[in-house]
């Protein structure tokens, strides 16, 4: 699970975070939906400790995240093991897949430099993986030569190699043409159930939130001004900004 409190982050003097509470249970999926800069990048950056913050807490799996622990002057592999070792994985909008390197490698290879995994074991459990996402039959094709919904089930299955216990995703299909979108859609509803995984996605498409979401939050002016279940919310919003947003969006 995922718990943050009272979250505030500036960028100089502008707030771009206002005081965020928000907690997500193993196994929930909770789709972040929001104007373009309400804060929806920078809360997922925040939780991954990709940014420091200003005020308030972040618990992931029980352990506290101090606003000064933020990873700042490590090396990039000691700023990895410590997001690995708290449990947090994350997905991005454009894959970020090792271009040189194949499916198989794409996850194998930070299992062997990050987690410190033999060959033997970390090519083991990327199979397990692309198995899971279904593409063990492309283990050994590069990122080019995948579609944008292989790459990006991919860039899913190497996040959750590690076995984290959140999972970020900020716009994961925004790339993808709409014909893809349901393949990625399914493979993170199943490794939210299997694998309980605490699910956080940023995403502009209301379709896709409505399916993937079992809880949506509606972020605006760096605060959550709705949330509730995603059909609720999404066919009666209470906020006049949601329902705004939602209308400009259908
Ligand atoms: P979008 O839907 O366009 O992705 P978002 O909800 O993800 O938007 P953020 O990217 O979190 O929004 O940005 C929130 C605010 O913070 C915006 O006003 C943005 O300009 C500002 N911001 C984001 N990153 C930085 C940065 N590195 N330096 C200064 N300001 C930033
Ligand atoms: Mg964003």
């Amino acid at each position: 699970a995922v718990e943050v409190k009272e979250l505030r982050k500036n960028y100089g003097d502008q707030t771009v975070l206002d005081g965020i509470d928000l907690t997500v249970r193993a196994g929930e999926v909770v789709a972040l939906l929001g104007p373009s800069g309400s804060g929806k990048s920078t809360l997922l950056r925040c939780i991954n400790r990709l940014e420091g913050w200003e005020g308030g807490t972040i618990r992931v799996g029980g352990r506290f995240l101090g606003t000064d622990e933020g990873g700042r002057g490590l090396s990039p592999r000691a700023t990895a093991q410590m997001r690995a070792g708290v449990g947090v994985g994350m997905v991005f909008q454009q894959f970020n897949l090792f271009g040189h390197l194949t499916a198989r490698e794409n996850i194998a290879g930070p299992l062997r430099w990050v987690q410190g995994l033999s060959r033997l074991d970390a090519d083991r459990r990327a199979q397990e993986l692309l198995e899971r996402v279904g593409l063990a039959h492309r283990a050994d094709a590069l990122p080019r030569h995948l579609s944008g919904g292989q790459q990006q089930r991919v860039a899913i299955a190497r996040a959750v190699a590690p076995g984290p216990s959140v999972l970020l995703l900020d716009e994961p299909t925004s790339a993808l043409d709409p014909e893809l979108v349901g393949e990625v859609l399914e493979v993170i509803r199943r490794l939210a159930v299997e694998d309980g995984l605490a699910m956080i996605i940023s995403t502009h498409q209301l379709h896709f939130a409505g399916e993937v979401a079992d809880r949506i939050v509606f972020l605006a002016g760096g605060s959550i001004v709705e949330e509730g279940p995603a059909d609720r919310v999404l066919n009666q919003p209470r906020h006049p900004l949601t329902a705004r947003f939602l209308s400009t969006m259908a």
